[in-house]
């Protein structure tokens, strides 16, 4: 077991499996930049299902606990619940989680990923609006098929469902309350996200963030709220209880109030990258240490020397003049 150069241990890897997604985002994906021309990894270019698990394998015996399988859309890749069941058979490994955009998540898969072995699940859903949720995801996907999704995998034992929403000003902001509305009572727990400056495609600017303090007040004025305890160590969202009992609301503040100091998240993108940060330029390549037939005990030492010397805290960091520097596309490395 190691920390980095500030201390902190790693504790989750979040796998990207493709760098593909269905939806075009505007703040994530936008049509504009990953429209018909753009060069998408190759088959070969992935990280094979094997490789994936064998990685995975090495990350556990440093301290990682949980895994996410996070894209692109993860449910692009065939056959996921393989990788699942890979997974799911690492000892050590206690929390296998996805987080999708829903719009693949039939009954069936569902169900067939969490009897190989996905513990949890956080469907995205940025309104509940149909025309602000199709111009939100801009290919028209319909937010009932989402609805459904979430149904199928509360059905499924993947309940409590997360559901995470990035608010952006003037694109959802006015979509807040109706989604928490909609799911008090239910068990399931929104997250509403801050918009950030991840990559540099989106054209992010620091007035279209609707910071998790106005998010926050917008929820109050409807209902009374308390804070609640982190579950654990490094948990992203700040959580709150309504005081009536209907259960939880998370805000992520990862704009206005960052938490670099307690993150314990290594990143491996789907062509086999190690990033040590969200934000970074670029990551180090495992594929080509696992392809040249590399031992498992070079590629941990490899891992523990990136992860020893990391010391990135980008978003304590961040400035107007930051946002604008190189960085990894969220496509690329996962949310
Ligand atoms: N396709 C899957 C999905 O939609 O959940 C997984 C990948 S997606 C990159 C993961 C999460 O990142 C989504 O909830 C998405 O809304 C969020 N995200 C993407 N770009 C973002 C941005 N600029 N700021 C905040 N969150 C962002």
């Amino acid at each position: 077991m190691f920390s980095d150069s500030f201390g902190r241990p790693m504790r989750d890897l979040r796998i990207s499996v493709t760098d593909r997604c269905n939806f075009r985002c505007p703040y994530c994906m936008p049509k504009e930049v990953f429209g018909p021309h753009f060069t998408f990894l190759h088959r070969e270019d992935l990280l094979s299902f094997e490789e994936l698990a064998r990685l995975a394998r090495i990350f556990v015996r440093h301290g990682v606990e949980k895994v996410r399988l996070t894209g692109g859309e993860p449910l692009l890749r065939r056959d996921l619940e393989r990788l699942v069941a890979q997974l799911a058979a690492i000892e050590g490994l206690d929390d296998i989680a996805l987080t999708t955009n829903g719009s693949l998540l039939t009954r069936e898969k569902a169900r067939a990923l969490k009897d190989a072995g996905l513990r949890r699940i956080t469907i995205s859903l940025d309104s509940l609006d149909d025309a602000v949720f199709r111009a939100t995801n801009d290919v028209d996907f319909p937010v009932a098929r989402v609805l459904e999704a979430i149904d199928a995998a509360a059905d499924a034992g993947l309940a409590p469902v997360k559901i995470d929403a990035v608010v952006k000003r003037g694109m959802n902001d006015a979509s807040v309350i109706d989604l928490a509305r909609h799911f008090r009572g239910t068990g399931h727990i929104v997250r509403f996200i801050e918009y950030m400056d991840v990559g540099n495609t989106n054209r992010w600017r620091v007035e279209d963030v609707v910071s998790g303090r106005e998010i926050l007040e917008m929820l109050s004025r409807e209902w009374p709220l308390v804070p609640a305890d982190p579950n654990y160590f490094g948990e992203v969202a700040e959580r709150w209880l309504y005081a009536d009992g209907a259960g939880e609301v998370g805000i992520i503040t990862s704009v206005t109030q960052p938490f670099c100091g307690s993150c314990t998240r290594a990143r491996l993108s789907a062509s086999g990258e190690m990033y040590l940060c969200l934000f970074a330029a670029s990551g180090y390549d495992l594929r080509k240490l696992l392809r040249s037939g590399a031992s498992d005990e070079e590629i941990s030492d490899v891992i523990a020397t990136l992860w020893r010397t990391r010391d990135d805290r980008y978003s304590e960091l961040r400035s107007e003049e930051s946002a604008a520097t190189p960085k990894v596309e969220m496509s690329h490395i996962g949310g």
